[in-house]
């Protein structure tokens, strides 16, 4: 079954999108600048990564994301490996693939190849010229699609013009593509820009959900419903369009990247996550496998 066969089923998808905080939690050195990225620079870190996709595909995630958040050239540049970015992302690609080979189901499982901003996720004044997007994110895209990818997961982004250039590009290849934002607390992009506008220009690109992202979990309801009233499609008889979502639990930091803590717990967290009116629904930075355990239970 493909991506976008199960994407139109009545089932809901659960996808985990947490892998670079599970890392940091079972003792990967995460700092940056390469994050998630230091997994992929010895065996014994790239072992840790596979056992945690294969603990999220037995908790009941449907979609795995690739390990890819920081191996693009300009995230790799700091610590001296801008030339590694190609070799990389394969290499996380081949664990995801690992672990889903290691974990036989009777379900499909997919591999979303991750793709975040260029420069830092939480700064929408950081974002580079468009032709730097141009170019830097092609190369990312051509890299993930080398190594088969299920679907292209745009994710934490924070303003609609890095959105456009990204979508383009991946929908250009043919592999269905998600666009994941980052909202303030108000429900805007951290940009200032509203979720309606960035859906009235991603929808007409071809993509295929739309959603958001890497926000307090409390927070994520206000902009999906903005969302569900944007996307309601006309040429699916009301149908709606499909919405992602998956929240985060901690918080952001210059020095080290990401600080876990444990204010929601899996339960607390499926609180919230059950009601979102989404298709696909995860887990961001921080959540565990505990609660995707949590969440495959309260979604049934
Ligand atoms: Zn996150």
């Amino acid at each position: 079954m493909t991506f976008l066969t199960a994407l139109a089923q009545p089932e809901k998808l659960i996808l985990d999108g947490a892998t670079g905080t599970e890392l940091n939690r079972r003792g990967v050195d995460t700092g940056l600048p390469l994050w998630s990225a230091n997994a992929l620079m010895n065996d014994r870190d790239a072992k840790i990564l596979q056992q945690i996709h294969e603990d999220y595909l037995r908790a009941g995630a449907d979609i795995i994301t690739t390990n890819t958040f920081r191996t693009h050239r300009r995230a790799l540049a700091p610590s001296g490996n801008a030339g590694r970015a190609r070799e990389l992302t394969h290499r996380a690609v081949e664990i995801a693939r690992a672990a889903i080979a290691n974990v036989p189901s009777d379900k499909p499982r997919f591999v979303a190849g991750s793709i975040s901003t260029l420069e830092d996720c939480y700064r929408p004044d950081l974002v580079p010229s468009d032709d730097e997007l141009l170019d830097e994110h092609s190369d990312r895209i051509v890299d993930l699609i080398e190594c088969g990818v299920d679907l292209i997961l745009v994710e934490t982004i924070n303003s609609i013009r890095e959105a456009v250039i990204i979508a383009r590009l991946a929908t250009a290849t043919g592999t269905p593509v998600v666009v994941s934002f980052v909202c303030d607390r108000e429900g805007r992009i951290l940009s200032g820009e509203s979720l309606t506008d960035a859906a009235g220009v991603l929808l007409p690109l071809g993509i295929s959900a739309i959603g958001v992202n890497c926000g307090p979990t409390p927070n994520l309801a206000k902009p999906l419903f903005e969302l569900q009233v944007a996307c309601l499609d006309a040429r699916t008889s009301g149908h709606q369009f499909p919405l992602i979502a998956y929240g985060n639990i901690g918080y952001a930091d210059d020095a080290v990247g990401w600080v876990n803590t444990d204010s929601e717990n899996p339960k607390a967290y499926c609180e919230h996550a059950s009601h979102w009116p989404a298709k696909i629904i995860g887990g961001c930075c921080g959540t565990t496998p505990e609660h995707i355990t949590e969440l495959k239970s309260a979604l049934k």
